[in-house]
């Protein structure tokens, strides 16, 4: 092949992006070609002679700019999983012009007269997702600004061009100091490290091209060094660093983005006639309104200061049994957490973690989709990746192949840090005359530390399955039209299917099956399972307080009605001490490094929708309790419902289907034990 392999058919196994030829510079004149066939596209339907009606219209819209969405999946995927200078150069480059097009397509005054004759229509012969389809089109359309007039159509643009370089710089800054900063360790500072902690630490050195150990801000390395080194200086230092990421004065401070961010949201909003950023957004969500979100965040804080008030008492039994007099500090709570597990639970990560290697728990997360809902996951050493770390498997059911599922389990130095998954295909099948059935191509990163074998801890296998769950809503995906495909629903929804799949790793089926020591094969012991589940409800106070905190700060900063003027480390100040945050807690992302917010718009004033979905998480998986058994058939068969849907349905009659009832808060609050 010669020329940019972006621009040819892809001829590889299931057509996965051609990785080991595409190239950074290849991207630019990929987008260019794209965006060009787009706006003709786009162009056309607007000057149909023709008049409005669903197929010349909605369903030429969904078919438009295949090209464009090909190689910006490929881009958005390659820039945050692989990263790099060269690629994150394209990216500065490219995301203003690529938000100037998608403003251009969303603002376009001829596609809105056909898209908004068409549904004021409302033609009574389109099927159930069409109508759907249609009024979210609109909507979506409104939403972007193409109702206003000319001058803000073009104000509207030009902020999200802006907006673009942004998030952009707001999410390469983190990197930065992500990589600029490690804490040198000698074997005199190992003190409490469990080897696992030191294999990690050694290999993060390594990596770096040192001797010795070294912890670095990678949270599958900084949270186990936070909970067991009995160095208080240490752990200090590290923890200081991990939550100064973003603050640092110079090129990459991200305090001097953050309000400009924020003005140009709410200038946004008001411009659609909403008071702020949070009730423009949240307009459009399954909780409908701010006061709805912050009702649900409410319901748990109080009740979760209590709960961690009643662990920091417990854990300064331990403390002062140590000798330690003073209070405790962010940087000790993890180390005596952990303790007083050991002690209260007679359980330590050490011991369990030969049960966890990563292997053996992606396989039980693919036998779960595997008896739940009939999928198959085939190893295809033959279908190229994009780093050695990848694994690409092919996904078949009963009746043939449903996709290709990509694994990125490790964490790298130019790698994104979290966890995600996302899509280089999304599932379609509009079925026109030159369509063909997509099958999805869905991506898993997480950033585990790796190791030979790499092993997990159980929160880190909680993160595989979550992630997982999400994979399978884009491989279950079974749609018409691309635009609501897989998890393109709304945003407090989207966390319902990976939350829920959660609960199966905690199954002692699971556990039993998959859960077996890396050396010994030997599954876990039933002692130790049932001391694991015995132990779920410790530090969760500190577990609450920790991402409630970060949800509430979240709606505050998008409620705010000056944010051009924000100092918003004194801002954090004041709000956290006015919420009553303990002291001896950290707010789980501080505004400087809160990449959901501020790397992108997708979690802005939504990053509530973690624990929105985890009232539906809780109270649905109830339903397979219910019935006596978490892989209940007929259960099972009501979820994959859920997950085929997309965006095609309401999400909350989608759930009522499911579970035969809107959703309760009762089991949230009772499995963070938080009951009154
Ligand atoms: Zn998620």
């Amino acid at each position: 092949m010669t020329g940019n392999p972006l621009l040819h058919p892809w001829t590889t196994p299931f057509e996965v992006p051609p990785f080991p030829l595409i190239q950074p510079d290849h991207f630019a004149p990929a987008f260019a070609q794209g965006m060009a066939e787009h706006r003709a596209e786009i162009a056309a339907i607007g000057a149909d002679p023709a008049p409005p009606d669903f197929a010349n219209t909605i369903e030429a819209m969904q078919r438009s700019g295949r090209l464009l969405a090909r190689v910006g999946a490929a881009f958005s995927n390659l820039v945050v999983s692989l990263g790099g200078p060269a690629l994150e150069a394209v990216d500065r480059e490219m995301s203003p012009v690529l938000a100037q097009h998608w403003a251009a397509v969303a603002l376009d005054p001829a596609l809105f007269r056909r898209v908004s004759a068409l549904h004021d229509a409302a033609p009574a012969d389109l099927a159930p997702d069409q109508r759907r389809l249609l009024e979210r089109t609109h909507l979506g359309m409104v939403r972007s600004g193409a109702a206003l007039d000319e001058a803000g159509r073009a104000r509207m643009a030009a902020m999200s061009e802006r907006l673009a370089v942004l998030h952009t710089g707001f999410g390469q800054n983190v990197l930065h100091d992500e990589k600029a900063w490690h804490l040198p360790l000698t074997e005199a500072d190992l003190d409490g490290l469990p080897s696992f902690v030191r294999d990690g630490a050694r290999q993060a050195a390594q990596e770096r091209g040192l001797d010795g150990y070294a912890i670095t801000l990678s949270r599958s390395l900084i949270e186990p060094f936070l909970t067991f080194s009995a160095r208080r200086d240490l752990r200090q230092a590290a923890y200081e660093a991990w939550i100064a990421r973003g603050t640092h004065p110079g090129a990459h401070d991200n305090r001097a983005l953050i309000p400009e961010i924020l003005a140009l949201r709410q200038e946004r909003a008001r411009l659609l006639g909403y008071s702020d950023f949070a009730a423009y957004r949240l307009a459009d969500t399954m909780a409908g309104s701010p006061a709805a979100a912050e009702g649900l965040l409410a319901e748990v804080w109080e009740p979760a200061k209590r709960k961690a008030a009643a662990e920091r008492d417990r854990l300064l039994d331990a403390a002062r049994g140590d000798g330690f007099n003073g209070a405790l500090a962010p940087w000790d709570w993890r180390y005596y957490a952990e303790r007083v597990r050991r002690a209260d639970y007679a359980i330590d990560e050490e011991a369990l973690k030969p049960y966890f290697p990563f292997a053996g728990i992606q396989q039980a997360a693919f036998d779960t989709a595997g008896r739940l809902f009939g999928l198959a996951f085939t190893r295809q050493p033959d279908v190229p990746v994009y780093h050695p770390d990848v694994e690409a498997y092919e996904v078949r059911d009963a009746g043939g192949h449903v996709g290709v599922f990509l694994s990125d389990p490790y964490a790298r130095a130019d790698k994104r840090s979290g966890a995600w998954m996302s899509s280089y295909r999304d599932q379609e099948a509009m079925g026109g005359p030159g369509d063909r059935p997509a099958p999805p191509i869905i991506v898993n990163n997480n950033n585990f530390a790796g190791g030979e074998p790499a092993l997990l801890s159980f929160t880190d296998a909680e993160t595989l399955f979550h992630e997982f769950g999400h994979a399978l809503h884009g491989l279950l995906s079974r749609v018409r039209y691309p635009g609501q495909s897989g998890t393109s629903v709304r945003r407090d929804f989207v966390e319902f299917p990976s939350q829920v799949y959660e609960h199966w790793l905690s199954v002692p089926d699971t556990l039993r099956r998959y859960a077996r020591h890396h050396e010994t094969g030997e599954p876990i012991p039933d002692a130790l399972i049932g001391k694991l589940l015995a132990a779920r409800g410790w530090n969760q106070g500190f577990g609450t307080v920790e991402y409630t905190s970060a949800a509430l700060l979240d709606m505050a900063l998008h409620q705010h009605p000056d944010p051009a003027g924000l100092d918003v480390e004194a801002f954090e100040r004041e709000f956290l001490a006015g919420i009553g945050m303990p002291a001896e807690i950290g707010i789980r992302h501080r505004p400087a490094h809160f990449q959901h917010l501020f790397a992108g718009g997708g979690y802005a004033a939504g990053y509530y929708s973690y624990m929105w979905s985890e009232v539906l998480d809780a109270d649905g998986f109830e339903a397979f309790e219910e019935a006596g058994n978490p892989f209940d058939p007929a259960t099972a068969a009501r979820l994959r419902v859920v997950l085929a849907a997309g965006d095609t349905e309401d999400p909350m009659a989608l759930y009522a289907g499911f579970r035969g009832r809107p959703p309760s808060t009762a089991a949230l609050l009772r499995g963070r034990e938080l009951a009154a």
